[in-house]
Formats: C-alpha cells, structure tokens, sequence
C-alpha cells in the first residue's frame, strides 16, 4: 500500500510503500539486473512501454503505433495513481493521505539516443511544448497541487534504459523544496518590492564571472552558491512566475541554451549522471489567497545539477553541502567548452 506521509521534523511529504514491495527487497538481495534486449521506447515497442496519454504525431497516424514525434505515456514504476483521492486523515499526531497522482514518461525522440541534447533544437523544442500541454492539462485536475519535470541521465549500460526521456510528476500537495523557495522569494519581494531571481539575473549579467551562456530570452549560470560541481541554473531574463504562460518563440531559445548547457556539462565531465528539474509556480497560486502575490515574486526556473559526488554524513546530517569547485571556476570552464 503506497502513501504519502509527512515527516513531522522536517514537513517533507515522503512518498513510501510500494505495491511491489517484495520485488523490491528480493531485487536488492539477489543484485539481480534485467539486460533491455529491446528497446520499450523505440518506435514499434509502442505496446511494451505502455498507453499512451498524448503524443506529437503525424496526421493520420494512430495512438500506440509508430508515427509520433514525443510521446507521453503512464509510467510503469508510478507510485502515485491517477484514481484515487487524496483522502487526508490524521494518524494520531502524523499527517498521511493516499498516493494520488499522476506519474508519467516523456519520450523525447523516436531515435534511439540517450541524451537530450544529442537532439536537434527544433525537437528539444518540441520537448518543451509537450511538457507545457501535459502541465496545463493536469492543471485541470483540482486535486492537483504541482507538477514537476524531472529528468534522470545516467551513464550507458545495457541494464538501463538509454532512449531519452523525462518525467512528470503531479502531486496533491506543493513539495516542501517549492514552498521554501516560495517563501524565500516572497520574504526579499516584501523587504525590497523586487524578484529575488530578477535581481540575481542582474547582478550575473553585470558580473559575468558565473554566466555560462546567455541569449535573448534567457541566462544559464552557475548559483553563487552551487551545490553541485558544475551545477547550472537556465532562468528566463524576462519576469515570469510560471513556466506554461512562456510562448512558443520564447521556448525556441530555451531549447538553445538547454541544449547548450548540457552539452558543455557533459563535455567537461564526461558525460555524467545528471539531473534536471523545472520549477514553476504551484497550480494553486490563482485560486487561493496565500500564493496571491507569487506572480509577482516567483521566478521559473530549470536547475541542472551533475551528480558526481557522493552524499557524505555531513550532507545528509545537515542538508548542507561541501562543494568543492568554486561557481566562478565551473562557469569559465564551461564557457571554454567549443560546441
Ligand atoms: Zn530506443
Ligand atoms: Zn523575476
Ligand atoms: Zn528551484
């Protein structure tokens, strides 16, 4: 039985428990590793990867057949389900509800290519488009509080699923590492009447030394205070809260500089594992008072973050990082990368 509890410490919601617990435990003891013989994601395997939930496809082509160009479809590990209903009740003094949500896998290309920015931008583009209609389509759900793009890139294996792909997760509730940007956002907004990402943009564009790349809609930099070697931030130049009300012309050049940036992650570093993940305002920022102002003081983002460095006591124990490589030497390295 999977659910979502909250940790009453720290206010993370956890997801935990799956259906196929004992799979899990047996698959830990024995080591064991399935080899992927064929590939669920190329075009043809339509009907082993799964429904399909939408798709960019050729006119006249039909759904869970070849002929799309992106394609969405239910995940197969999905701890979170689509039927049911948050149904939140306390347990004594802890807080728990059922793992409502929605769990799904965006296939990015009908070629069998393991990274992103192996793409062309016009399909990087196309990328982007498809996780804007699964983003507003789920908005339409009420019990849906956020919804998260993520990407894991791992390292090739023949044990791994290397047909790139990306994730969305829609939630019941707003993840804990939202609400504390929200809040941080908004405590800077209420001192100074500015956008805390706004005024970062600034500061970066005059100080040059942590822009990896720039172009018209937007800025790749490494955080001043990166927690990651290598860490990389795409934020748009121009103010805006959420990431659906970007338009088309806009999300060209966010194709540009995603392609880019991971390029040069993946050049320096030899293309390793890696994460991404899109931040956008919550879907309840228009129809509950609390969020009301987060138009004005959020600001979407994408954070790039290289996983090279293994969690040590000390992160766990304190949520702190050490981070050995200074953001202004991973911002010139990356910037002397030849594309
Ligand atoms: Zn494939
Ligand atoms: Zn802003
Ligand atoms: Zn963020």
């Amino acid at each position: 039985m999977t659910e979502i509890r909250k940790d009453p410490f720290t206010e993370q919601w956890i997801i935990t428990g799956t259906e196929k617990e004992q799979e899990f435990f047996t698959s830990l003891a024995s080591q064991e590793k399935t080899e992927w013989k064929v590939c669920p994601f190329c075009p043809g395997n339509e009907k082993v990867s799964g429904k399909e939930i939408f798709a960019l496809r050729t006119p006249g082509t039909t759904a869970d057949t070849p002929g799309w160009e992106v394609r969405v479809i239910v995940s197969k590990q999905a701890a979170l389900q689509i039927e049911t209903d948050p149904d939140r009740r306390p347990e004594g003094m802890y807080d728990l509800m059922s793992n409502v949500g929605a769990h799904e896998v965006i296939i990015e290309t009908p070629e069998h290519v393991k990274n992103l920015s192996n793409l062309p931008v016009e399909q990087i583009n196309k990328v982007f488009s498809t996780y804007q209609s699964r983003m507003r389509d789920l908005e339409g759900d009420r019990r849906f509080k956020y919804a998260l793009i993520f990407k894991n890139q791992r390292k090739s294996s023949k044990y791994r699923l290397c047909h790139a792909h990306s994730q969305l997760v829609a939630l019941p509730i707003t993840p804990k590492t939202i609400k504390d940007e929200l809040h941080h956002a908004r405590e800077y907004y209420s001192y100074k009447d500015r956008c805390l990402y706004c005024d970062v943009i600034t500061q970066e564009l005059r100080e040059t030394k942590r822009v990896v790349e720039e172009n018209d809609g937007y800025i790749a930099v490494t955080p001043f205070a990166s927690r990651f070697p290598f860490e990389v931030w795409i934020m748009p130049k121009k103010h805006n809260c959420d990431f659906l009300k970007e338009s088309p012309e806009s999300l060209v050049n966010l194709a540009k500089i995603m392609k880019n940036s991971l390029l040069r992650i993946e050049k320096v570093l030899d293309d390793p594992p890696l994460n991404f993940m899109l931040h956008s305002a919550p879907y309840m920022r228009e129809r509950e008072g609390y969020w009301a102002t987060i138009k004005d003081d959020y600001h979407w983002h994408i954070e790039i973050t290289p996983q090279v460095l293994e969690l040590s006591g000390f992160e766990v124990g304190t949520g702190s990082q050490i981070q050995p490589l200074l953001p202004e030497v991973a911002a010139q390295l990356l910037r002397e990368i030849k594309l």
